[in-house]
């Protein structure tokens, strides 16, 4: 399809308009790319596949992915917007005795970025049809669960550069930023790339407490803190202690970025970030009903695969913590939860908080334990429940002093 009169509309003066609104508009940054296909990286994308690097959030048909006529009759220009989001949170968390605090990964916090890209992309596609006024203008807005990918996009529209944390990063506010697209079929005139980049940096890469980041501007996401905080199964035991007390998500390859340095803007108020969310105490977490958690969570990105993972990784957080505090709480999920997930991240857990020094608690744990794993595993994650149990009286028995007698013999 063709837009009807586009070849006498005068596009360069529009983009010029939009240019203009979407500062109005609370576009922090705005590019025009062409709508060709992204066929340069079809071959990473199915290596990245075959390599089982991916995650399985990612849009399943790769065709679709790379070139934009598979989803939208004839797309001419993609339309990047981004939004920069704060980095620090206006008040300190408050110190409440007996408490530890996790926290979600600074993407997360405010209302859901899905909502507030989409309320803009809204207003900027009402102001194009206002000011082109042809019924035949088209648009197909996006945010990241849509086909293209956005950080390839934002790159071909010169709002900036793919770093090797495999992040988009722009000069004026570093790589936090959302990012949301357009496809339409009116031809604007194109954005050129920009010309900074990563350089011979490799901080994002050093630092990465998982070797997710490949080095080559590939990652493995399988490896990659962000996904395992939002897996609903067992996270494995290998990640446990990296989450450290984030439970949702992973900011390291963006703290270290040199582009990062110093960045924190407050520029959107439903972004503002409440410390009671952002900064949960862990222990109320662990048992929050659903109703509270709608309440207090669902409008944050990071409550989009429900309270099960956070409440896993509450756990995990504690154990970090090493809170012995949190040991009665453990055990009354051990006994109490009925999901395999929550029973046996509790035993991980109590295993690691308990000291040697304890024996009298280490011998009336096992005995639980032992007990626990008596069951009949009929479901995968009752299966891995088992192992965990089994896993956790090792440790428990690893911590109690050594017999003399074990490893002698008599002659
Ligand atoms: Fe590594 Fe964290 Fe970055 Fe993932 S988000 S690549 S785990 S530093
Ligand atoms: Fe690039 Fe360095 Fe930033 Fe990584 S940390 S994205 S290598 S500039």
């Amino acid at each position: 399809m063709k837009v009807k009169g586009s070849e006498s509309m005068d596009t360069a003066l529009l983009k010029e308009k939009i240019q203009k609104k979407s500062k109005e508009l609370g576009i922090d940054k705005i590019g025009f790319a062409s709508a060709a296909p992204f066929d340069h990286l079809a071959q990473g994308m199915q290596e990245s596949k075959e390599l089982g690097h991916t995650t399985g959030f990612e849009h399943p048909i790769l065709e679709e992915r790379i070139y934009p006529e598979k989803i939208f009759d004839s797309p001419k220009t993609i339309i990047s917007i981004a939004l920069a989001y704060p980095t620090l949170p206006s008040q300190k968390p408050e110190r409440v005795k007996g408490e530890r605090r996790g926290a979600f990964a600074r993407a997360s916090w405010g209302e859901d970025y899905h909502f507030i890209l989409s309320r803009r992309m809204e207003a900027l596609i009402e102001y194009i049809k206002s000011e082109v006024n042809q019924e035949d203008v088209a648009f197909k807005p996006m945010v990241d669960t849509g086909e293209l990918i956005d950080v390839r996009v934002a790159e071909r529209a010169g709002i900036g550069f793919v770093g090797k944390n495999g992040l988009l990063v722009t000069k004026e506010f570093g790589s936090y930023v959302y990012l949301g697209e357009l496809i339409t079929n009116i031809e604007f005139p194109v954005d050129a790339p920009v010309d900074y980049g990563c350089g011979d940096c490799t901080r994002c890469v050093d630092f990465c407490p998982t070797n997710a980041l490949l080095g080559n501007g590939k990652m493995n996401a399988q490896r990659c803190l962000s996904y395992q905080t939002q897996t609903k199964g067992f996270m494995p035991k290998e990640y446990r202690k990296k989450m450290g007390h984030v439970i949702y998500g992973c900011d390291i390859c963006q703290q270290v970025c040199p582009y990062n340095k110093g960045k924190d803007f407050h520029l959107h108020p439903e972004m503002e970030p409440s410390v009671e969310e952002t900064h949960p105490l862990l222990k109320p977490l662990v048992t929050i009903s659903n109703k509270e958690f709608k309440e207090r969570f669902g409008k944050m990105a990071g409550s989009w695969r429900g309270k099960k993972p956070l409440q896993r990784n509450a756990i995990i957080a504690l154990a970090n913590y090493r809170d012995k505090t949190a040991v009665p709480l453990l055990l009354k999920v051990m006994k109490e939860d009925m999901r395999p997930v929550m029973k046996g991240t509790a035993a991980w857990a109590v295993s690691e908080i308990i000291s040697e020094s304890s024996e009298e608690l280490i011998h009336y744990f096992t005995e639980m334990l032992e007990k626990a794993r008596k069951i009949e595993a009929t479901t995968k994650e009752e299966a891995d429940l088992v192992i965990e149990l089994e896993e956790a009286i090792q440790t428990l028995h690893e911590k109690l002093p050594k017999n003399p007698e074990e490893g002698s013999y008599d002659d």
